[in-house]
């Protein structure tokens, strides 16, 4: 009695290996863990003051279902003058995490048999909630001596009339890379007037490197309409556990999205978006703060396993996340994954997850000293092969 599309689905192997790295390190293991999907930077504490603060003034029952207005009003600010997206707030729909803004986009944009565009290396859930949605995904496979980036000529190849969306997520989870102004541009001018959406993904937006600066999909000239913009307060903010996001797109797709909201989640949670009214107004600076943290650490990483025989890895230009070829070792990532964790209680993320075998995904979202034990740890697993 199961429904064959949920049976079809995998189960979420970051959430796994994350939740598995937690057990381990709570019964007292001393794991090293560059499993991790989140921050490790407390959420900041104006938006925890924030939500204390609509606890205790009984801020706690239903709100409109796309969101709280002023959180909207202070996105569409932040969206126009961060991002130049030309946004009101009734082209914004506040969600239960970043995650559902892509699941409500997915379901209200495509129909059984309508074909995704998924450029692999690509994030763990697309792929699942596209299957949910009974669409057909067409992965292009990104090549590696191209450091995994969607080239013009591969989505031209892939294009047919059954098209219907391309999903991009930059800077990208897992391989760190992002995208220019230009290659952005030409990506739109493929697909533009073709009845082609798109996706875009910006969560890591705040953290990007060596002066690369982010540039919104829908900011494009032209590319509004046809463009779905998620985000969201995880990752910008260390917020998790708050299940903050919100999705940007054209007002019929926001009428349409917003009945999926509804009939499911009612709302996001009323004190989530209370604190993250507040991190919109209070939070410039710590967004600043933490992506220069995360720039030291991404260099140390690199430098380790880039100095680590056998492995290649490619230096991340934003995210916190580090994606290395490991095939040169001869074991496969799920066996370099398991044997790492197992010998040397250092935690990855194989790179199969993400449609890249070979591969192994590294997070430097933690402390300089461990990704250094970490780094003697795998040097130790590499000597033992
Ligand atoms: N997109 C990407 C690329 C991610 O890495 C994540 C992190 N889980 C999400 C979306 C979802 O973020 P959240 O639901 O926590 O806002
Ligand atoms: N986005 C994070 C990751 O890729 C969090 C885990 C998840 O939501 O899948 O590890």
């Amino acid at each position: 009695m199961i429904n064959p599309r949920v049976r079809s689905l995998q189960k979420s192997s970051t959430l796994k290996i994350t939740a598995l790295t937690k057990k381990l390190k709570k019964e007292g293991k001393d794991v090293v863990n560059f499993a991790a999907g989140e921050p490790d930077f407390d959420t900041p504490s104006f938006a925890k003051d924030a939500a204390k603060k609509a606890i205790d003034n009984g801020f706690t029952k239903y709100i409109p279902s796309a969101g709280m207005p002023e959180l909207r009003e202070a996105i569409a600010h932040k969206l126009n003058s961060e991002n130049k997206i030309p946004c009101g707030p009734n082209n914004i729909i506040v969600t239960s995490g970043a995650k559902y803004a892509l699941f409500a986009a997915i379901f209200a944009l495509l129909k059984e048999k309508d074909e995704v565009l998924l450029p692999a290396p690509y994030w763990v859930s697309y792929p699942e909630m596209v299957k949910l949605a009974g669409a057909t995904r067409k992965v292009i496979n990104c090549k590696k001596e191209n450091n995994f980036k969607l080239q013009k000529e591969e989505l031209k190849k892939a294009l047919t009339k059954k098209t219907k969306l391309l999903i991009l997520n930059y800077p990208s989870n897992p391989s760190g890379i992002t995208y220019s102004a230009q290659e952005l541009k030409e990506f739109y001018e493929i697909i533009k007037g073709k009845n082609v959406f798109v996706l875009s993904d910006e969560i890591y937006e705040k953290l990007v490197y060596d002066e690369l600066e982010h540039t919104s999909f829908a900011s494009l000239a032209g590319a509004y309409k046809t463009t779905v913009t998620v985000n969201g307060f995880s990752k910008s903010f260390s917020m998790t556990g708050w299940r903050l996001g919100y999705l940007v797109a054209d007002e019929e797709i926001i009428a349409q999205a917003s009945k999926i909201i509804d009939h499911t989640t009612s709302c996001a949670s009323s004190i989530s978006q209370a604190a993250g009214l507040a991190a919109l107004q209070h939070g410039k600076g710590w967004g600043e703060k933490i992506r220069r943290e995360f720039q030291y650490r991404r260099d140390i990483l690199w430098e380790g396993l880039n100095a680590s025989k056998g492995l290649v890895p490619i230096r991340s230009q934003g995210t916190f996340y580090m994606f290395c070829d490991i095939s040169k070792t001869g074991l496969s990532s799920f066996d370099f994954a398991s044997g790492l964790l197992e010998k040397q209680l250092v935690s990855v993320i194989p790179g199969d997850a993400f449609g890249a075998e070979g591969f192994v995904r590294f997070s430097f979202a933690t402390s300089k000293e461990q990704i250094h034990k970490g780094i003697e740890r795998i040097r130790n697993f590499l000597k033992d092969l």
